[in-house]
């Protein structure tokens, strides 16, 4: 299922999205009651609860929204999860204290991003001008947690995806190196482009993904999931050792060769431009600087 959160009229709903016809089914539990929340449906999936989808309406006068409009914590993000991209990011200068012979690394890298960074397809991503001379974007397959649990093994632990979407990990490079860690110059506002669709796991394979990033229609990123230093599985394994995950936990599997950064020079984003990502059976997600 491709499961949206859409809001007309000012309220709130989820729904099974046809992209092509722009229409959306609204999703209600077995009770009558709508599924006011994508939080909601993924907490009632986990408990067994039945839903069921009404009659398609237009989605004309409506407005989608992010899947998780607002993440319940953190997103947990992955970096250098890439060969390739880990080898353009030591040779671009801005992987603070590391060498190139290093740039490879033997554990996963985890930062965060705020919870108040995410937007939707199609909003606006800040320039933030003045703020940061160095925006950039990063193209990323995002898993959606269902099932919690700490101590998930490596085996078990697709039993613990809901689904996917895409995720944009907008980065104030500046920012990134200037303070030696990735919080601050990923967590300004606006810098979390999410959607438009969560893509159930029943439906795609997030192991075997192509994924594209355009910007102004220039193919910059191209690669497949199955590139992924760490695999989901492993990224899955490893966050829940000692934090317990939660349903609609949100993990940033990590961004593919071709980000501003690896040019020479850098070709950083500027107000104006359009940043496409396509995930094959997931969707588009793009959003203009401005
Ligand atoms: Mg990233």
């Amino acid at each position: 299922m491709k499961l949206v959160t859409f809001e007309r009229d000012g309220q709130v709903r989820v729904g099974e999205w046809d992209a092509a016809q722009n229409t959306v089914c609204p999703l209600a539990f077995a009770d009558g009651e709508p599924v006011y929340s994508m939080l909601g449906l993924i907490q009632a999936s986990v408990a067994g609860e039945v839903v069921v989808a009404g009659d398609a309406q237009s989605l004309d006068d409506a407005r989608l929204l992010a899947p998780l409009p607002r993440p319940e914590r953190n997103i947990f993000c992955v970096g250098k999860n890439y060969h390739a991209h880990a080898e353009e990011f030591a040779r671009s200068g801005f992987d603070a204290g590391r060498q190139i012979n290093d740039a490879i690394p033997a554990a996963p890298i985890v930062f965060t991003k705020a919870p108040e960074t995410v937007i939707a397809h199609g909003e606006t991503i800040w320039a933030a001008e003045g703020v940061t001379d160095a925006l950039d974007y990063e193209a990323e397959l995002a898993v959606i947690i269902g099932q919690g649990g700490r101590g998930i093994a490596r085996a078990d632990a697709m039993k613990h995806v809901f689904g996917y979407t895409i995720i944009n990990d907008v980065t104030a490079r500046d920012w990134q190196k200037r303070h030696q860690q990735w919080f601050l110059g990923k967590s300004f506002d606006t810098f979390a482009p999410m959607g438009p669709a969560l893509v159930t796991a029943d439906e795609v394979d997030g192991a075997i993904l192509e994924l594209r990033c355009h910007v102004n229609g220039e193919l910059r990123q191209h690669a497949n999931t199955r590139d992924m230093i760490f695999d989901i599985p492993t990224l899955i394994e490893i966050l829940s050792a000692g934090i317990t995950l939660y349903p609609g936990d949100i993990i940033a599997t990590g961004t593919p060769e071709g980000v501003g950064i690896g040019f020479q020079p850098p070709r950083f984003l500027r107000r104006g431009d359009r940043v496409r990502i396509e995930i094959q059976g997931i969707g588009v997600l793009e959003n203009t600087i401005g």
